[in-house]
C-alpha cells in the first residue's frame, strides 16, 4: 500500500527518491487514530485531534522536496501535529526540532515519538511565530500549518543557504520558498495553493 502511495505521489510530481523512499518506509496508518487506518494510504489530509489534521502525502513530499534536506542538517518544523512530517525528516537522516502550539497533541505525539523509537533532537510545546532562537540557525524550516503572514523571526533563524518552505496565506494558501541569499537578501519562490489548517496566533 505504501509503494502504491508512492507511486501515485511520483504520478504527481515527486521525483526526489529520498522523499519517495520515506513515504514507502514510514507507516502511516500509526499517526492516525485506529479508525482511520484504512484510509492511511490515500493520499488524503486525516483529523487527528484538536481540530488538526495530518497534511495529505503529496503535501508533505511537496514540502519535503522544497527544503532539499542533506543528512545532519538542521531542520526546524512549525506543527508537530501527528509527527508524520517529523518522521520523513528523520527518515532523510536530519536533526529535528519541532515545536506545536495545541497541549494535547504536544503530549500525545512526543509519547508516541518515544513508543516508536523516532529521536527528534527537541519536541517543544511553544509558537512556531517566534521561532526557536536558542537552536537557531537552521539548515531548515518547514512550517506545515496556514500562515497568514511571513514571520520574520523565521527568515531570522534561517542560515546563509537555508531554505524556508511555508504555506501562505489565509482561506487558500500559496507554498512558498525562501532562500537566503545573504544576511540581508532572500530569494523568493511561488510553487502553487494548498489547503492548511490556519498557524494558531496569540494562544495562551
Ligand atoms: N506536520 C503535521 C501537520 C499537522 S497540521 C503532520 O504531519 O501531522 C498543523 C499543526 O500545526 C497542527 O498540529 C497545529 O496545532 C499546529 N500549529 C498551529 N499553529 C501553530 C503555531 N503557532 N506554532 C506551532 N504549531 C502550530
Amino acid at each position: 500500500m505504501r509503494n502504491k502511495l508512492a507511486e501515485i505521489l511520483v504520478d504527481k510530481g515527486i521525483d526526489a527518491t529520498k522523499v519517495l523512499d520515506a513515504i514507502k518506509t514510514i507507516p502511516r496508518h500509526l499517526f492516525l487514530d485506529s479508525s482511520f487506518e484504512d484510509h492511511a494510504y490515500q493520499d488524503k489530509a486525516f483529523p487527528i485531534g484538536a481540530e488538526q489534521t495530518i497534511s495529505q502525502p503529496f503535501t508533505v513530499a511537496f514540502q519535503t522536496q522544497l527544503l532539499e534536506v542533506k543528512p545532519n542538517d538542521e531542520i526546524l518544523e512549525i506543527g508537530t501535529g501527528s509527527g508524520y512530517q517529523t518522521a520523513v525528516l528523520l527518515h532523510l537522516k536530519a536533526k529535528v526540532f519541532t515545536i506545536e502550539r495545541q497541549q494535547e497533541l504536544f503530549k500525545k505525539t512526543k509519547l508516541f515519538f518515544t513508543k516508536m523509537g523516532y529521536r527528534p533532537k527537541k519536541t517543544i510545546f511553544g509558537d512556531g511565530y517566534i521561532g526557536l532562537a536558542s537552536e537557531a540557525p537552521f539548515d531548515g524550516i518547514i512550517v506545515t500549518a496556514g500562515a497568514p503572514y511571513v514571520p520574520n523571526p523565521l527568515l531570522a533563524q534561517l542560515k546563509i543557504g537555508g531554505r524556508l518552505v511555508i504555506p501562505v496565506g489565509i482561506d487558500e494558501q500559496i507554498m512558498t520558498l525562501f532562500i537566503r541569499k545573504s544576511e540581508k537578501e532572500f530569494e523568493k519562490k511561488e510553487f502553487g495553493s494548498f489547503r492548511f489548517v490556519p498557524m494558531l496566533e496569540d494562544k495562551n
